[in-house]
């Protein structure tokens, strides 16, 4: 048994101060305050002097990082991801697919189904790695008006019969799938990703109002990258963004890397969704952590100057990380450190639907990050392990 001490600990739904938490075989024993109750015996006591205990972020929306892409789907590029991610305090993602020609879809699919499971089985030895938990479907379901970078001779319109065989292929593991909601099939696509417990979630979409509507009462529950690739907000016409800021029954995500929405944007956001619906991604690219230059993004070629991903001059992704994005919101909104952090724990665990992920409680596995009072990472737990 390991004990661990800090200044406080947020799980992020209260705060504790003086916290104890107690770790054996991966898994959290217990959640206290050491000022209650005396450390028990013979117990590795550490000590992180003023650190503060959250849970390891989740980033529900990851294209690549460290050079690779998450398309290619191969061994060796996602530990070179998930090691990445681990150093930005990332301890669970979804790898998430770009539109592509449906082959390399199905391809990238069971690439990452095979991931999933073989990370599922993996011991946490020396090197520390973030998990994928399941994927994320970004395309081929999208508007060509709002399509971004997605290549358009790629895009489908919604059957169930095309999301059958995304599904088979990923043998069950599509978590979240975005989708533009005006196409023509996409409520049945919805009603029937929904059933099987998939997270919709509206996006690249050019969708009006009702029809916004009409796609959230099929089942679609979540909004991706909310601004981004979506028709403009008008006070005539709010349009699918007039549904997401609306509903609040409807969680949705957004890029804070202070580029892809103004600062002002992520404080409306905020305000919109309050702190149950709000959750931050960061649509990272095999840029994120790598110089300036020439990268790919499934198959797309993109260029990265001063940090911004363009592909034929369109924003590409992006190269922030969870971490910077926590950072970041606690900048632009003054907010402090434990209002930052539920949008990158517990409420994308939620919307992925990840049970005992996001949250620091008895009896879920001690993936945990200790962080400065101002939200620089000192050190990610995986299971346990990084210690
Ligand atoms: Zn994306």
């Amino acid at each position: 048994m390991i004990a661990l001490t800090a200044a406080a600990l947020f799980t992020p739904l209260e705060q504790i101060k003086q916290p104890l938490l107690l770790v054996e075989d991966g898994v959290i024993r217990e959640v206290r305050s050491r000022m209650a109750n005396e450390i028990p015996k013979g117990c590795r006591v550490i000590d992180f002097g003023d650190g503060i205990f959250a849970p390891g972020l989740i980033d529900i929306h990851i294209h690549g990082a460290a050079g690779r892409d998450v398309m290619k789907g191969d061994p060796d590029s996602l530990a070179t991801i998930e090691r990445f991610l681990a150093k930005h305090a990332v301890t669970s993602y979804l790898p998430t697919t770009i539109t592509a020609p449906v082959n390399s879809t199905l391809a990238a699919l069971e690439s990452l189904a095979n991931a999933i499971e073989a990370a599922g089985k993996r011991k946490d030895g020396g090197e520390l790695r973030a998990r994928p938990r399941g994927i994320h479907i970004e395309g081929p379901f999208l508007s060509h008006a709002r399509r971004g970078v997605h290549p358009t001779e790629n895009l489908l319109p919604p059957t169930i019969k095309m999301f059958e065989r995304f599904w088979e292929a990923a043998r069950g593991h599509i978590r979240i799938m975005t989708i533009a909601p005006e196409l023509p099939g996409a409520p049945d696509v919805i009603a029937e990703a929904s059933r099987r417990g998939v997270c919709v979630s509206l996006g690249h979409s050019d969708a009006d109002f009702q029809t916004s509507r009409a796609g959230i009462i099929a089942g679609a529950r979540h909004a991706t990258h909310t601004f981004n690739a979506m028709r403009p907000l008008r006070h005539r016409d709010p349009g699918i963004l007039g549904a997401v800021l609306t509903d609040s029954n409807l969680s949705a995500d957004i890029i804070a890397d202070g580029l892809h929405v103004d600062p002002a944007i992520v404080q409306l956001f905020l305000q919109a969704k309050g702190p149950d619906q709000a959750v931050f991604i960061t649509d990272s690219t095999a840029a994120t952590g790598m110089p300036d230059g020439i990268y790919r993004i499934g198959t797309l070629e993109m260029e990265v100057k001063h940090g911004v991903c363009r592909a034929r001059g369109t924003l590409a992704g992006s190269t922030l990380t969870l971490d910077q994005a926590v950072r970041n919101v606690m900048k632009f909104t003054h907010s402090d450190l434990e209002k930052a952090l539920r949008p990158a724990t517990l409420n994308p665990a939620r919307v992925a639907g990840l049970a005992g992920k996001g949250l620091l409680e008895v009896g879920v596995e001690a993936d945990l990050v200790i962080l400065s009072p101002e939200g620089e990472v000192r050190n990610t737990i995986i299971r346990g392990a990084g210690i």
